[in-house]
């Protein structure tokens, strides 16, 4: 009777690479540093992310401020995003009727493929945040 050896392909280690050469066959890490620090590094790049999402969010902010403050309520895409906005990140997004309404904190605005338009602060921010929360 011949016997085959079962070739056992080894998972490698999401850390360190290294091939895991014992324990469960859906083991992930070689041991217990390596496991705790691919947890910290994904908690680290999370982090980094989180930062830069809200950076981007306060810049988007600043930008559609400035618009306001020079009493326009619209620009066109090509010069804010020449100012460095960037459209997907919102605090808030609603469909009224046929517009999709973008909220970034208690700014509001439309958009169209080439412009930002009835750009708006909300008045009485936490009353509305309120009603908001209570609707949901
Ligand atoms: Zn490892």
């Amino acid at each position: 009777m011949r016997y085959e050896r079962k070739l056992r392909v080894m998972p490698k280690c999401l850390h360190c690479g290294e091939k895991i050469r014992y324990g469960r066959t859906d083991k992930r890490f070689c041991c217990e540093d390596c496991r705790v620090e691919h947890h910290n590094e994904q908690m680290k790049q999370s982090r980094a992310f989180r930062r830069r999402v809200l950076s981007q969010l306060s810049s988007n902010y600043n930008l559609l401020s400035t618009v306001l403050q020079t009493g326009a309520d619209s620009i066109l895409l090509t010069d804010i995003f020449a100012m460095g906005f960037v459209p997907g990140i919102v605090t808030s997004y609603s469909r009224a009727g046929k517009h999709d309404e973008f909220g970034c904190f208690d700014i509001k605005y439309r958009m169209t493929a080439t412009k930002i338009y009835s750009i708006i602060k909300i008045q009485n921010v936490s009353l509305n945040l309120h009603a908001e929360l209570d609707s949901e």
